[in-house]
Parts: structure tokens; sequence; C-alpha cells
């Protein structure tokens, strides 16, 4: 038996007891003849002690251990002199009375500690020993305790798990996919699933009407801050269900979730809020409800005053910033800098200081008389002491910058506490998106998401305005101000998939060709359906209480797409690329 017990795990109770440790040395220090050593292994660190009377041999070896040396201990649990209350184990130490060196270790290029002095390069290029770290391994237990979390729930549910193919057919929609060139049938490739979505509907025409997987999903974007290459979902699919099945099921999974793991009540029902009202009141699809600061619409309050900034545009909107009012002159203009920020996209920023003694300062007072400007304040519900910001342009456009600036001022009053969670249901999500670039029309969330039945009427109109009013049963699961989930009830009527491709733009040559599997399925008795996903890997971050998601994956990429520990991806040899019938470019100079 290599050891008895682990590093985390002895206390005052194990006084007198006979043990045998094993783990790594994090740290050996010397006083006055005696010979301290931390012993960490994943459950925590467990103090040795190698006397001064003790023979001589052990306190050479003893002497001779430096970080990271893997070592067997067999020695005796004994009460502390000096006791660390910030150790679990920090009553007790063991006194050692053979040391076994199982290996050596070079020296680590960075301290494998609570914090360590490593920058991110270097952790991410040893990221096997940034993985021995306390953070990192209690990122990794808390993924795991989740995943069981799920398992349980939905196999209690009557859920079977089922896996789906990774090689799949390139049907870029969305975003882009990866291909894997094929050895077989040369000149031709597969695709990595972007998310498992057709394989679960024809699951549940296959009749498996209650199927999850957590599953590996891969999409080929430019890496904005904090996504992955490739990412794991918690993906799940039911059959004869209408939205408010899959919305208490999944609302049931995620508060077994939350108090399991964590310890959180959240509320029961969860809040649903229409996608509308998101739009409308925080800007965003994805409110942050920690908070209030919502977004007013003064449009009628502020036009018609001679000011042409907002007499030229279709809406003027809100919010009051709570104890503001300070805000000096070079503050003010600071802000009016951060909200003119391409990520913001704001022309400029109106103010309206609501002062301690009841009177108002605002940029505009010489278009509006004070009174207009207390109106505005008090429509923004601003109480003294807040200052009102003000953003103007087209209707969602800057309801959008508004929710930007919204989440900029809550975060500097401090009202994003990570440990604070308060998690909704945003539903009632129009069917399509219309993109004035490319003039046609885009599924705001799949192309297999059914339009409400009270709405297939517009659904089958030609006409632009309809189509836009068509609204779904989609919904999103939000926390904290990201989206964590997202689903809907799907078409399941082959009809109804054709018109759907059609109103996308895609014709129904293209549409045989690349989902001619599923619309042919949809012939066979496919039963009503739907379903979402979750981002397993933010999931497990948020609930972490953290925002990035790369500390809760084992072997994450970097941003640009890199796994820097295994150097990948890689040029491969000519015989691979000859196998392969690929010939690779020479790549242009620039
Ligand atoms: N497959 C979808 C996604 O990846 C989720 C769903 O509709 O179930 O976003």
């Amino acid at each position: 038996m290599y050891r008895s017990n682990t590093c985390g795990e002895l206390r005052i109770e194990n006084v007198g007891q006979k043990v045998t440790l094993a783990g790594w040395v994090q740290k050996v220090r010397k006083l006055g003849g005696m010979t301290f050593i931390d012993l960490r292994d994943r459950y925590g660190i467990t103090q040795l002690v190698v006397d001064a009377t003790a023979p001589a041999e052990l306190i050479e070896t003893a002497s001779s251990l430096g970080r990271e040396f893997v070592i067997q201990v067999v020695g005796t649990v004994v009460e502390r002199q000096a006791k660390n209350a910030k150790m679990a184990t920090g009553e007790v130490e063991i006194t050692v009375e053979c040391i076994n060196v199982l290996n050596k270790s070079v020296t680590p290029p960075f301290t494998i500690e609570e914090e360590s002095d490593g920058g991110e390069d270097i952790r991410a290029k040893y990221r096997y020993l940034d993985l021995r770290r306390p953070p990192l391994q209690r990122a990794l237990a808390l993924r795991h305790r989740l995943a069981q979390e799920i398992r349980s729930y939905l196999d209690q549910q009557g859920f079977m798990e089922i896996e789906t193919p990774y090689l799949i057919k390139s049907t870029p929609e969305g975003a882009r996919d990866f291909v894997v060139p094929s050895r077989m049938n040369p000149g031709q490739f597969y695709a990595l699933p972007q998310s498992p979505q057709t394989f679960k509907q024809l699951l549940m025409v296959s009749g498996y009407d209650r199927y999850f997987q957590i599953v590996r999903c891969f999409r080929d974007e430019d890496l904005r801050a904090d996504r992955q290459p490739e990412f794991t979902q918690i993906d799940c699919e039911m059959s004869f269900v209408e939205q408010e099945d899959v919305l208490n099921t999944f609302e049931g999974m995620m508060r077994q979730m939350f108090k399991n793991a964590i310890g959180v009540d959240i509320p029961n029902p969860l809040p649903r809020m229409s996608w509308y009202d998101a739009m409308d009141f925080y800007g965003s699809d994805k409110p942050d409800v920690r908070f209030g600061m919502k977004i007013h619409d003064i449009t009628s309050l502020a036009q018609g005053h001679g000011f042409s900034v907002f007499d030229s545009v279709e809406y003027v909107g809100a919010i009051a910033a709570e104890g503001c009012a300070e805000y000096t002159r070079k503050e003010l203009d600071a802000l009016t800098e951060w909200v003119k920020r391409p990520q913001v996209g704001a022309k400029g920023l109106v103010y309206i200081k609501c002062n301690a003694d009841g009177t108002f300062k605002s940029s505009v007072d010489k278009f509006y008389t004070p009174e207009e400007v207390k109106a505005m304040a008090e429509a923004v519900e601003a109480k003294a002491g807040d200052l009102v910001l003000i953003l103007c342009g087209a209707k969602r456009k800057a309801q959008t910058m508004l929710g930007v600036l919204r989440i900029e001022m809550g975060n500097r009053l401090g009202y994003r506490d990570p440990k604070v969670f308060a998690p909704l249901w945003i539903v009632d999500f129009p069917l399509l998106e219309w993109d004035d670039e490319t003039q046609r029309f885009y599924a705001m969330h799949h192309p297999f998401t059914a339009p409400k039945p009270e709405h297939e009427k517009w659904f089958y109109s030609d006409k632009k305005e309809d189509l836009e009013r068509v609204c779904a049963n989609a919904y999103d699961f939000v926390l904290n101000g990201t989206e964590l989930g997202g689903g809907s009830i799907r078409i399941h009527n082959a009809d109804m998939q054709q018109r759907m491709f059609e109103v996308l733009g895609i014709s129904k040559e293209d549409a045989e060709y690349k989902f001619g599997f599923i619309i042919n399925a949809f012939k066979f008795g496919a039963p009503p359906h739907g379903g979402l996903a979750f981002g397993f890997d933010r999931v497990c971050a948020l609930f972490g209480g953290q925002e990035t998601i790369r500390d809760y994956i084992a072997f994450p990429k970097n941003n640009q797409g890199r796994d820097v520990m295994i150097d990948s991806p890689s040029q491969i040899d000519q015989t691979q690329l000859d196998e392969l019938m690929l010939d690779i470019r020479p790549l242009e100079q620039n």
C-alpha cells in the first residue's frame, strides 16, 4: 500500500496513529536542526518533521529533497506545537521515521502554490504542473461534481446518455466548421460537429424520447476573449413536450446543481423575461438582473426642444447611475470617451446630474427648461445624488449601447458580485433576424427552431414585416449577464423545415444537399420535440465565481487556438499529405 491516508486527511483525532503518506514536496525548511517538509497532493498539505535526533541518514535524505520530488513517508501523527488555523491539517504534523524518494524532479519553472509566480504563457506550456496548483484542482473538482449532478438528475428523469459522431458532414450555417480530410474518400472532408443538433433530433425520430450527452463541440471562430475552439455542451432533447416541460425539467437540473455543488438555493420557479423586455429594459438578451439601473425610454420627453441630436433619431434612452452625481468634469469626459470606443459605438453622451440639493445640471441645459430636465430625470427614476446617462440612435442599437454602459456602471458601483447568483429564462425570441449587409434573414437560434403555432400565418407570408414579427418558443438560460444555455421547440414537419430553408434563402438543391437527411427523416413520423444545450465550461466557471472558462478545462487552448504544451496545430509529413491527396500552397508573401 503506497499510502494509508491522503495529505488532506489527518486531524487531531488521528494523533498517535502510524501512517504512510505519499505526495509532492512543496517546500523544505530547516529550523534549528529540525527539517520541516510540506507534503502536497490534491487533497491538501500535511507538515512532516524530521527531528534533530533522527538518524543521520534520514536527516540527510530530508535535506536532499527538492521542490516537487515525489516521496513516500512513514511516521506518526503528533499534535503540533504551533498550530496553523489556515490549514485543514494545521493541528497535526507527522514525525517521520522513514522517507522513500519515489522520484526526483528538476526545479519547476514556477511556484506550485495557491498563487503562482509564473506568467500565463509559461504556465500554459507546463499545464501539467499548473494543474497541480490548488485553485485549478478545485476548479476541476467542481467540474467533476457538476457533471455527476447532471448525470444523476437526468438519469432519474429517465434521460438516456447517447453518443453521437464527431466525424460528420459540413453544413456551414452559423460558425465556421473545422474540417477533416478523408483518406479513404480522397477529395472529401468530414466536419467536426458545432453541436449534435441534427443527431439529437434524429434520435427523437428514432423514439429515444429523452436524450442527453455531455459532449465536445467544435467551432472555428476567431477567438474572442474567453472562447475555446473546442468546448463542452450539456446537450439535451425531449419528445412530446411543450416549452413549459423543457423549462421545468432543466430548471430542476440547475436547481439541483446549485444546491448540491455550491449550496445555493435558486428561486422556484425561476423568473422569466421576454426577449423584448430584456432588450427594452436591459439592452441585452442576456441581462444581468443582480441589479436594477433599468433603461428607460425618454424619447417623447427629449424630442421637440430644438436639440437636433435627439430630434433626428428614432430613440432616446437613459439609465440612472446611483450616487454618481459627483462625477467631475474629467470623469464625465472620460466616460464620454469610453462610450465612443468602437466596442460601445455611441457618438456622444448626454448627462443630467441630480444634485443633492434637489437641483439639476445637465450637459444640454440650453435646450431644456429646468422642469423639462427634471421630468427626464424623474422618468428614469433618478434620485438626488444620481447621474442620468442618456444615449440615442436607432432603437435596438441605442438600447444595446445603454446595456453595455449599464454593465460598466454596474461594475464601477460594485453591483456584480460573482458570489450572488441571479438566474432567469429569456423567452419569446423572434424566430428570424434580418441582416442589412447580406439582405437576408438569419435564424436567431438555428434553422430547426419552430415558429410559435399562433405566428405560423406570418411565417408563410412573403412580406418582410410579417416574417420579422414571427416569434419562436425559444429560450435562453441566463445567469449574471451570461447566456449559459439555450434551446427551442423544433420543427418536426418536412414541409415546414423546407419553408424555413426557403425563408433563409437556402435553395431547394442546397437544402437537399446539406440537410436532405433530416427533411427526409421528418417524413417518417417525427414526434413533436424540443430541447436545449448548456455551455458546460461556462456553467463551471460561473458556479466557481470566475469569469474565464480556461481554468475549468484541463487542457485549454490559447487565444490563437494553440495548445502551447503539445505545440499544436503543427505541420504534418509529406507522406501524410500524399495519403490525403493534399497539397499545401505556399503562404503568400505580403
Ligand atoms: N444546438 C443548440 C446550440 O448549440 C442548442 C439547442 O438548440 O439545443 O446552440
